[in-house]
């Protein structure tokens, strides 16, 4: 199963990304996860990336197609991922196609106001990256991941001036992807607007079900 999630920044898509990859014992591939550790490596490239993350730009397209194909070469990708943040551009998505086929696209939807509260709560943990929010979906001590115990920080795109940027780029650069995987006939919406706390189990089986062929759509998980 090789599948690719799509939507706006603060979506939820890696929170997702996070509870789907654990139900279906395939890994879960992060662009922004694989960028952000190419930036903790005291080289010039990488202080190039995290300048540009930090300011909610888009790092370029060949970066990007070289961290996935080497990513999906990895012995763990044998029975399929879930990539989440790739493609998000029409070149990346090209690309991609020549690297390996996709599945099935879910394609996240939620209410503006409740993309706006998820990025602005949104915290994550400074070592192993777990999503964690203020209010949402928060870790059982406070400020400390449940996974790993490290500190947990607001990621610097997650600022207000970076956001605007974020959420700019994706209707320009990246929306326009729904459109082409629809016309492939892959693509399924699905909307959440609840705290993933409060309906996981539900995710889960909605998108299990889907998956399985059992459904044809999703809509809005309640
Ligand atoms: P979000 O989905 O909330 O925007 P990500 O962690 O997926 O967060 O991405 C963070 C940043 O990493 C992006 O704003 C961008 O700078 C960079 N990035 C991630 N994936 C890509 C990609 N496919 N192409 C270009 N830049 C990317
Ligand atoms: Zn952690």
């Amino acid at each position: 199963m090789k599948l690719l999630f799509l939507g706006s920044p603060g979506v939820g898509k890696g929170t997702y990304a996070q509870v789907i990859t654990e139900a279906l014992n395939i890994p879960h591939i992060s662009t922004g996860d694989l960028l952000r550790n190419e930036t903790q490596k005291d080289t010039g490239l990488g202080k190039k990336i995290e300048e540009t993350m930090n300011q909610g730009g888009l790092v370029s397209d060949e970066i990007l197609i070289q961290l996935i194909k080497t990513r999906i070469k990895d012995k763990d990708c044998e029975n399929g991922f879930i990539l989440d943040g790739f493609p998000r551009t029409k070149n990346q998505a090209e690309n991609l196609e020549k690297l390996t086929g996709i599945t099935h696209v879910l394609n996240f939807k939620a209410n503006d106001e409740v993309i706006i509260e998820r990025l602005s709560g949104r915290i994550v943990c400074k070592k192993c990256k777990t999503i964690f929010h203020k209010t949402g979906n928060k870790p059982k001590i406070e400020n400390i991941c449940d996974k790993c115990g490290s500190e947990l920080h607001q990621r610097e795109d997650d600022k207000p001036d970076s956001v605007k940027k974020r959420l700019k780029i994706y209707k320009e650069k990246t929306e326009p992807l729904i459109a082409h995987y629809d016309s492939k006939g892959l693509l399924v919406e699905i909307t959440i607007n609840k705290p993933i706390s409060e309906i996981r189990d539900k995710v889960i089986l909605k998108i299990k079900s889907y998956l399985e062929g059992k459904t044809d759509k999703i809509g809005e998980i309640k």
